[in-house]
């Protein structure tokens, strides 16, 4: 519909204004009836609805209308399956439109910098390319059915210790290639209706007061035409929010906020032009969501059902199988373990906590898939309440083992273990579901672990396990996902969206995590994740993008459609992929770019193109990649861009981020030049590099320090090395008189273009 909105905010009042740029109550806008401005419902997120129709609270305490649980988001992630995101955001977005919500809070593309971070399970990957391509297609599904999202949380939001006070200091390079590059390319591409801002600082500034995120990167940089809402209570002095680019303050502030914005205008610590401004963003996504809605929509709960047990199923990885122990045969004694079988760790704590429309019976699921050839057992095996060891659970839970031909335990993170609000202290799993596991390794060689967990564990007990599917957290459909993948009605195809150190002092985070009292400096820099295990050549438990299938692939065939290219070019490239095993499957393929020379700081590889491709036995495909400038380039502080710096690169395409099956070169042409300043302080050695300087350098080193040493040879390679880090002031006091001051300044001038 047409509606002339700067035309209604020149009719609202200074207090009308300023009321709409804080909520009404906690889930929704205010309206002006007078003016036909309607109040909008607001509502988590992200991987199902939290409607809450009584009691309201943003940890997810009370009671919310039933919806369905999909995968969490570090679960999804490991679908690397982007058409597959789209679709869950689609019944996302049919969800809301039922039940008459305008904007899901989510989905939630922070990085993964640690694995203790309590609401890992939210977020999608330690790499911001994965992150951000998840986060994209979640939106543009929601979105597709007229109903906004939030991505959030905007930004440098890595932890939960401290996490309205602390402040995340960290470098231009890092903040630009890592943390805020998982916002980027979802924002840029897929529009979000809102961008939620995050509680904490960054580099000393609230992101609900950072004019640099909230406005320059955000709205200026990327495009983002929508509004900002801030975190539940992120908002720390209102106007100065206002000022740097957040319209919306959730929840509602009784009227503290209100009061405050009228009053900055009156004395013009705030312009009505920034205010103006502002409820023209609010009123446009607000009018957009109005002409949006869906009358008496409705939508099929089993349907929904059936597509979380088909996207659970992608998602989950196999990490483990020796000696093909899965898929499980259907026939003797299977011996199910462990007290997740029957109360299932299937979403995480707090804001996004989902009440099911219903919840898959694991055991049940288990004896559909096995047939009436297996004779299922159930033990216990270990309390979820505490982790102290009781024997009798363990003791009957080894008799069953023994008298089977296989064990299956499930284990993982109890509840209790991870949530918004606090993070984790260590990556161990409960000592009780430990010791169960070394104890039913005493009876029982074939032994399947199911894992349910947000974030990566540690698993000292990994060589009692013949195989490991790591279920993550799977939705209310987990139970029928996990059957058939145990039995072999499908191949498990997910992927590991982040690597499973060894242990937790092997992670770059670790000596600077969460933080000294208010601040948490990142001094790992652009090394999260991979980009550190890679460039340290130290072993994980088990890499970026490893998952095992019931069959095998073949990589052959790598073609480029050129091999040299100028930055601004793009690069097709192709490559054939076959299934060479006996089963149908789906093999996800990552393309990694490694800067094979350079002079900045750079990680061994990055991951910049993936697809997942499904193959019958003996089908082959061909992928084709495109390639942009930014798949080269990293962000160069000095310019203030991205920049590829002229050389070779590597394309290196593969199964996960440590098993490269099948590479390529192709040298890359910059064509940006960087015009370096000069100074008295610049080295020998940067002008020497300088396509102007290379002479000067010479001339003057040969002025003062001759061509020959004393022994009659040339200058030799220590001394040149050298010479490469005086500074031009240096070699006045070096050069006896003969290069003054003067010759000195004259010289930085012609460098510098200036003579
Ligand atoms: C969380 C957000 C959530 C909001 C509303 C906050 O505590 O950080 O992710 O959307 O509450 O529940």
């Amino acid at each position: 519909m047409d509606r002339n909105i700067k035309e209604i905010i020149s009719q609202m009042t200074l207090e009308e204004k300023a009321g709409m740029c804080s909520g009404l109550d906690f889930w929704h806008t205010k309206g002006v009836e007078r003016l036909g401005i309607p109040s909008i419902m607001v509502t988590d997120g992200p991987h199902g609805l939290r409607k809450q129709a009584g009691e309201s609270d943003h940890l997810g305490l009370n009671k919310s209308v039933p919806a369905t649980c999909f995968p969490s988001g570090a679960t999804l992630a490991c679908s690397w399956d982007k058409r597959l995101l789209e679709k869950v955001g689609v019944a996302l977005g049919e969800e809301c439109q039922a039940e008459d919500v305008s904007i899901i809070l989510g989905p939630a593309a922070n990085i993964k910098r640690s694995p203790l971070c309590g609401r890992n399970f939210e977020y999608f990957s330690e790499d911001p390319y994965l992150s951000s391509e998840m986060a994209k297609n979640h939106i543009k599904g929601v979105q597709s059915q007229g109903v906004g999202t939030s991505l959030k949380h905007f930004a440098v939001n890595n932890q939960e210790h401290r996490r309205l006070s602390v402040n995340s200091v960290l470098d231009e390079r890092a903040l630009r290639e890592i943390y805020l590059a998982s916002f980027e390319t979802a924002v840029k591409e897929a529009k979000p209706w809102t961008v939620m801002c995050a509680y904490n600082k960054v580099n000393g500034e609230y992101c609900s007061e950072n004019e640099s995120l909230l406005t320059s990167i955000l709205k200026k940089e990327w495009g983002h035409e929508g509004f900002v809402m801030s975190d539940w209570g992120a908002v720390n002095e209102r106007v100065s929010g206002l000022i740097a680019g957040l319209e919306l303050e959730m929840p509602s502030s009784n009227g503290l906020s209100d009061r405050k914005i009228v009053e900055g205008v009156k004395n013009k610590s705030l312009t009505e032009n920034i205010l103006d401004s502002a409820v023209e963003r609010l009123l446009k996504v607000i009018f957009k969501a109005v002409d949006n809605k869906k009358k008496n929509s409705v939508y099929d709960k089993e349907e929904h059902h059936k597509l979380a047990r088909k996207v659970a199923r992608e998602c989950m990885v196999l990490l483990k199988n020796e000696e093909n122990i899965l898929p499980l045969k259907k026939e003797g004694n299977i011996a199910i373990i462990g007290a997740f079988a029957k109360t299932p760790r299937y979403q995480g704590g707090g804001s996004s906590h989902i009440n099911p429309t219903k919840l898959d019976d694991v055991l049940e699921k288990i004896k559909e898939s096995a047939g009436i050839n297996c004779n299922i057992s159930y033990s216990e095996g270990f309390s979820l309440i505490n982790d102290d060891i009781y024997e009798n659970l363990v003791d009957q839970a080894k008799k069953a083992a023994s008298k089977s031909q296989v064990a299956v335990i499930f284990a993982g993170l109890p509840d209790r273990y991870e949530s918004e609000g606090y993070d984790r202290t260590h990556m161990r799993i409960p000592e009780n579901q430990i010791n169960l596991i070394e104890e039913i390794a005493k009876v029982q060689k074939n032994i399947v672990v199911v894992l349910s967990n947000g974030s990566p564990i540690e698993m000292p007990w990994i060589s009692n396990a013949r195989g490991v599917l790591e279920g993550y957290i799977g939705g209310q459909a987990a139970g029928g996902a996990i059957a058939d993948l145990l039995f072999g009605s499908f191949s498990p195809c997910g992927k590991l969206a982040e690597t499973f150190p060894r242990k937790l002092s092997d992670n770059p985070s670790y000596l600077n995590f969460p933080g000294e009292g208010d601040v948490v400096e990142y001094k790992e820099g652009l090394f999260v994740g991979y980009r550190y295990y890679d460039k340290k050549e130290l072993p994980t438990l088990f890499p970026f993008g490893h998952g095992l299938s019931y069959t095998s692939f073949e990589y052959s065939d790598i073609t480029v459609d050129k091999k040299e290219m100028v930055d601004n070019e793009t690069l097709n490239i192709k490559v054939k992929i076959k299934n060479t095993g006996m089963v149908t499957g789906k093999e996800i393929v990552q393309l990694y770019i490694k800067d094979v020379e350079s002079t900045v700081i750079r990680p061994e590889k990055e991951l910049r193109a993936f697809e997942k491709v499904e193959l019958k036995p003996g089908e082959e495909k061909i992928i084709t990649f495109i390639l942009g400038k930014r798949a080269f380039a990293y962000y160069n502080v000095e310019i203030k861009d991205w920049h590829v710096e002229s050389g070779d690169f590597e394309i290196l395409v593969g199964a996960s981020s440590k098993d490269i099956k099948i590479k390529e070169v192709v040298n890359v042409k910059s064509t940006v030049v960087i015009k370096k300043k000069f100074s008295r302080n610049s080295t020998l050695g940067d002008i020497m590099n300088d396509p102007n300087g290379e002479k000067m350098a010479a001339s003057l080193i040969k002025d003062i320090f001759g061509e020959e040493d004393e022994s009659g040879d040339d200058l030799g390679t220590d001394m040149s090395a050298m010479l490469k880090d005086f500074v031009l002031r240096s070699m006045v006091t070096f050069s006896g008189g003969r290069f003054t001051e003067e010759i000195m300044e004259s010289l930085v001038e012609k460098l510098n273009g200036r003579k």
